[in-house]
């Protein structure tokens, strides 16, 4: 096979690697020429030299690659990777004019990955909300009907069942505060709140607030902090919620007649609080997806502590947006220990990982 040689291929090769996005020039054989910066950044495997479809196995992709270096033109085709993990491109895959039998190709790649998942989410989560609210509403609806209707003289039932609608009101009322805080949380993602916020004072609050639930399930609260405020920069109504949530937990979802331990650390750079219980814990395979809006480990116990599934969705969003860390560790059988870690005030603030 004999090529044209292209006065213009060094060119070519310099115009590909100063582009910003994934982009790769392959010559008439196939083989990678150029690459720009975030093309050896999407797939590191692929180098100058290489034939990429070596790399990229895929018989559609080399059935685009040929059609369109033997024909010219352009295509754009999808391609699902699935190891070592999901990730779907769009590729663009064009013709340069130049060889006798075949052309040279640029492709430029886009990652669709983070969009799929994120799609995904969407319409999962609005599906889960969706379910979430239709089960107490569908309880409200049954138990208005028996009381138009066969119970409708029955004062002994009427009681009874208005308990249990004011049970399924509230639980809804719950799942649509929580929702709001989550979109609102999520809304100011990107504004790292900045106002100095006492660790030490925020929890006490809650210890305070939470005492009566905690002596109903006889739990000892314990707090440790330094004597002095611990400030960071936060938001006080989101840091108040982030405790709230974790210790609530710790009480409903620990020992009854056990102790929860809440301890506020100073460190140089960052300040700590951690809620550690002495319940069950939790099985480590639920660990990676605790903090999932609706993830719960047991679904019935949940609904039955009045949980929504979202508390430690809210947790985790709180404390990204506070450009920190949510550590949790379980021994299942001895306990779990959530721990927040948030930068102190004035401190650099890291990127959040
Ligand atoms: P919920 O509204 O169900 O409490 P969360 O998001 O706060 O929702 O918690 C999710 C799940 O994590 C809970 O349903 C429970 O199974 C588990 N969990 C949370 N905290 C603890 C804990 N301290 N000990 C054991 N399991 C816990």
């Amino acid at each position: 096979m004999v090529d044209v040689v292209d006065p213009y291929a060094p060119a070519t090769a310099a115009l590909i690697e100063a582009l910003g996005a994934a982009a790769v020039l392959l010559d008439a054989q196939g083989v990678a020429q150029a690459l720009s910066p975030a093309m050896r950044a999407l797939i590191p495997a692929l180098e100058r030299g290489q034939s990429l479809t070596l790399v990229l196995r895929d018989p559609d992709l080399i059935d685009a690659i040929e059609q369109v270096s033997r024909r010219g033109g352009r295509r754009v085709i999808e391609l699902v990777e699935r190891v070592p993990v999901e990730r779907t491109f769009r590729i663009h895959i064009a013709a340069l004019t130049g060889g006798v039998w075949r052309n040279p190709v640029v492709l430029t790649f886009e990652d669709l990955s983070e969009l799929r998942v994120t799609e995904r989410m969407r319409v999962d989560f609005v599906a889960n909300a969706s379910h979430e609210l239709r089960t107490p509403l569908a309880s409200l609806l049954g138990f208005v009907e028996t009381l138009q209707g066969p119970a409708r003289n029955d004062t002994g039932a009427r009681d009874r069942f208005l308990t249990i609608m004011r049970e399924q009101g509230l639980r809804m009322a719950r799942l649509v505060d929580d929702l709001l805080s989550l979109s609102r949380i999520e809304l100011r993602a990107h504004l790292a709140p900045d106002t100095p916020v006492d660790l030490s004072a925020i929890s006490r609050e809650i210890v305070d607030s939470l005492t009566l639930m905690a002596r109903e399930r006889k739990v000892t609260l314990r707090l440790e902090t330094p004597s002095q405020p611990v400030q960071v920069a936060g938001d006080r109504d989101e840091l108040l919620r982030l405790m709230e949530n974790l210790v609530e937990n710790a009480i409903k979802y620990g020992r009854e007649g056990g102790a929860v331990a809440i301890d506020v650390v100073e460190g140089a750079s960052e300040a700590s609080v951690s809620v550690r219980d002495d319940g069950p814990g939790i099985p480590p395979e639920h660990l990676p997806r605790l903090t999932e809006r609706f993830y719960r480990v047991d679904t019935a116990a949940s609904r039955e502590a009045g949980g929504t599934g979202l508390g430690l969705a809210i947790v985790k969003h709180i404390v990204l947006r506070h450009r920190g860390r949510l550590t949790i560790e379980s021994e299942y059988g001895k306990g779990a220990v959530f721990k927040a870690i948030l930068p102190r005030l004035g401190a650099m603030v890291r990127n959040p990982s």
